[in-house]
C-alpha cells in the first residue's frame, strides 16, 4: 500500500547554521516519537549535502526543491539531477506553483524534469493545483487534469509508481486559507481516478497524493484523515521543528 508522507518545503529560507539546527531538531524529535509517516525535508540547494548526511544516520529523507531539465553543461545557476544523485538525494519537488509562476516553467519543461529525475533514481514530488479564479469558474478539475496529463502521464507504470503527487490549491499556499477536508478529498479522489484510468487500480492505489496549502498542526489531522489524502507538503509550518513534527504526528 502507499506511504503516508509529510514533506517540508523550506523554500528560500534559513542560513546554513539555522538549517542545520532545524534538521537536527526534526531528527531528534523523530527519534523521540514513533511517527506513522515518512518525513522528508527539502532545504535550499546549498544545504543538501549537509542534510543528506543526516539522512544517512536517521530516518529522515531529503528532497531538493528544483532540478534542471538538462543533463549538464552551460546552464549557469542550474542544478543537474546527476548532482542531486551524487549527494544521495531521494526526492525532488517539481512544478511548485512558485516555479510555474515566477520562473515560467511549462508543462513540457516539467515533463522533462520528471524524466531526468527518474533517470537518476530520484522520486519527483509533482505539484499541481488551481488558482482561485479557476476554482471560482469551476474549471479546477480540468486544470489539474491537464497538469497531470501534460507532465506525468507519458510515464510508464514502473516510472509512475515512483512519483508522489502533491495537490496544492494555489489560493491556499501561504495565505492561511486551507481547502476544507471535503475539498481536499474531492480533488484527491479525482486525481486517483485519473491515475486509475491511465495506469489501473493497483498502480493508482500505490501512489501517495499529498495535500499542500496552509497546513498547520491545527488542521492537519482533519485533512489527513481523508481516504485519498496521504499526507502533506508543508511550507511555512515546516520552518519550525515543533510545528512540523506535530503535523507529522497527525496520522492515527
Ligand atoms: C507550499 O508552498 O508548498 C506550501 C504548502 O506552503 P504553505 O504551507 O506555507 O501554504
Amino acid at each position: 500500500m502507499r506511504k503516508n508522507i509529510v514533506a517540508g518545503n523550506w523554500k528560500m529560507n534559513k542560513t546554513f547554521q539555522e538549517a542545520e539546527e532545524l534538521i537536527d531538531q526534526i531528527v531528534v524529535g523523530m527519534e523521540e516519537t514513533s511517527l506513522k509517516c515518512e518525513v522528508i525535508a527539502c532545504p535550499p540547494a546549498p544545504y543538501l549535502e549537509m542534510a543528506s548526511d543526516y539522512a544517512e544516520e536517521s530516518a529522515i529523507k531529503i528532497g531538493a526543491q528544483n532540478v534542471s531539465e538538462h543533463e549538464k553543461g552551460a546552464y549557469t545557476g542550474e542544478i543537474a539531477a546527476s548532482m542531486l544523485a551524487s549527494v544521495d538525494i531521494e526526492y525532488c519537488i517539481v512544478g511548485h506553483s512558485e516555479r510555474r509562476k515566477y520562473f515560467h516553467e511549462t508543462h513540457d519543461q516539467l515533463a522533462k524534469k520528471v524524466d531526468i529525475l527518474l533517470d537518476y533514481g530520484i522520486k519527483p514530488i509533482f505539484c499541481c493545483g488551481e488558482v482561485l479564479e479557476e476554482r471560482e469558474k469551476e474549471i479546477h478539475f480540468e486544470v489539474v487534469k491537464k497538469q497531470l496529463e501534460d507532465s506525468l502521464f507519458h510515464l510508464n507504470e514502473d516510472e509512475f509508481s515512483n512519483v508522489v503527487v502533491a495537490y496544492e490549491p494555489i489560493w491556499a499556499i501561504g495565505t492561511g486559507k486551507t481547502a476544507s477536508p471535503e475539498q481536499a478529498q474531492e480533488m484527491h479522489a479525482f486525481i486517483r481516478s485519473l491515475m486509475t484510468e491511465k495506469y489501473g487500480i493497483t498502480v493508482a492505489n500505490g501512489v501517495s497524493i499529498l495535500y499542500g496549502g496552509s497546513c498547520n498542526p491545527g488542521n492537519a489531522k482533519a485533512i489527513f484523515a481523508n481516504k485519498d489524502v496521504d499526507g502533506g507538503l508543508i511550507g511555512g509550518a515546516s520552518l519550525k521543528a515543533n510545528d512540523f513534527l506535530k503535523i507529522a504526528a497527525s496520522f492515527e
